[in-house]
């Protein structure tokens, strides 16, 4: 019984972690330090690449309740981040070398965890693989899943727009229709011209984050960022992604500009700003955002960002159980499958070891129940119509339930921690 998990990254220290406690021997493959990755620095597993927080630990946030059905499935991530947490507020910040330090020897010192210190090329088909190579893929062993799924379903650069929450939106700022008249499923910001020139100059002066060496790509033009559109002329936004075209007929003559918002969730608690990818500051997003009427007290569950990352079409090529449709012997965790963050990608490194788990005991292999945070993020990833953009834990993605709104996400959480706590037990995953 020995699985192969590629990447010592969040996810794949998580899977490896969670199959060496059930017994399973496993061997780890890390590139590092032989071949390094664009945004890592160090030889250690479980890096964090950039900000040292894994984000909020209250349980009516996305990731904070994410976090603790994590804890609930005792993951190492947690472990290393309660080892090496730092104050900063409700946040689970950590020193980022301690957290590493205690990942990696936890796992260098297990007994069933062989470590393999070289770049994966392609994978022995026939053994049991978890793939966890993350966002920064080395280019062989991309070229390599490119022949294993078809050509179209790896993307490589991302853009992503932000998220608000849609119990933030000032919904009487503006109103609900598709351009000419194709449904109501955008809700349209109206600006006049006054709104139109603050919200443009504050972009223009916002700050950005700066582009490394690796990300100097040439964007595509429906692809381009918010402010570089912007740089382009005064008018360039109003005959782009914030043009009235369309709507006019809906909106009267003192409405300049639009912004849309689309629903992200069936539910349509969560909704993302159309054609707002941008690489402005998290701290800046914030600010000139909010500087749309409708997004005056905005609440960001995800903020914009333009950054290298290889992913699958997850929704065409796996399963909700993270096996690939073509090939079960493999199994995918982490940014790859198309998860967003720290937190979601470790996450899902766990279920992909439960899962490898399941198929070396003979038993059915297990999906979460939608009501957790997990496992809504995995039916997204594995079911989502059409493109599947990156999309991190929001409480959107959960079904409802019936409460007044206030107490809506306090319910939704208590449910998501009893279903999975029920989840662990009667499929023994922790015994
Ligand atoms: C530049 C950048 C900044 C980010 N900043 C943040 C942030 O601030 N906050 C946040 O929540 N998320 C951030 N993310 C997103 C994401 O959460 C992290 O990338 C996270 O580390 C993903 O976890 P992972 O396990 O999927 O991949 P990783 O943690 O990247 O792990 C993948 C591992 O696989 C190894 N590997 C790759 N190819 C091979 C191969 N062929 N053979 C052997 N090993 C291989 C790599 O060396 C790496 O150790 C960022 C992503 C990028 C690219």
């Amino acid at each position: 019984m020995k699985v192969n998990v590629i990447g010592a990254g969040l996810a794949g220290v998580e899977a490896a972690y969670f199959l060496a406690n059930k017994g399973i021997k496993v061997r780890l493959f890390e590139m590092r330090p032989i071949k390094t990755t664009e945004a890592h620095h160090t030889d250690k597993f479980g890096e964090l690449v950039c900000s040292n927080t894994l984000g909020s630990f209250e349980i009516t946030t996305g990731a904070g309740l994410l976090k603790k059905e994590m804890e609930l499935l005792n993951s190492l991530v947690i472990k290393a981040a309660k080892h090496s947490y730092v104050k900063a507020g409700s946040a689970l910040a950590v020193d980022r070398n301690i957290f590493s330090d205690f990942i990696t020897n936890t796992l260098i010192s297990h007994p069933n965890i062989e470590i393999i210190r070289e770049e994966v090329e392609c994978l022995n088909e026939n053994e049991l693989n978890i793939v966890a190579t993350g966002p920064l893929t080395s280019e062989k062993f991309s070229n390599y899943l490119k022949t294993l799924i078809k050509d179209e379903y790896l993307y490589f650069y991302d853009a992503i727009a932000p998220i608000v929450e849609a119990s933030s939106v000032d919904f009487s700022k503006g109103f609900w229709g598709s351009r000419y008249d194709k449904g109501d499923d955008y809700f349209n910001c109206t600006m006049t011209k006054e709104e139109y020139d603050l919200f443009y100059n504050e972009l223009l002066k916002a700050e950005k984050v700066p582009t490394k060496d690796f990300e100097r790509v040439v964007h595509f033009e429906g692809c381009l960022p918010i402010e570089e559109i912007a740089q382009r002329g005064y008018e360039t936004l109003v005959f782009g992604p914030m043009s009235p075209k369309g709507l006019k007929h809906h909106i009267s003559k003192d409405v300049y500009a639009i912004v849309q918002l689309r629903k992200e969730t069936k539910e349509g608690e969560a909704l993302s700003l159309v054609g707002f990818q941008t690489k402005l500051t998290y701290k800046e997003q914030v600010r000139v955002f909010r500087l749309i009427p409708c997004l005056r007290n905005a609440v960001f569950s995800r903020l914009g960002s333009m950054h290298r990352n290889t992913f699958l079409q997850s929704n065409k090529v796996l399963k909700p159980t993270l096996e690939l449709k073509e090939n079960p012997n493999i199994l995918f965790a982490g940014q790859i499958t198309g998860v967003e963050g720290y937190s979601a990608s470790s996450a899902t490194g766990i279920m992909a070891g439960i899962n490898a788990w399941r198929k070396l005991i003979g038993k059915d292999l297990l999906i979460p129940p939608k009501t957790t945070m997990l496992g809504a993020l995995i039916n997204y990833i594995t079911s989502k119509e059409g493109e599947l953009q990156p999309m991190n834990p929001v409480f959107g993605l959960l079904p409802d339930i019936e409460a007044p709104k206030k107490y809506k996400k306090l319910l939704k959480a208590h449910r998501a921690l009893f279903d999975m706590a029920r989840f662990i037990e009667e499929n023994n995953i922790l015994t």
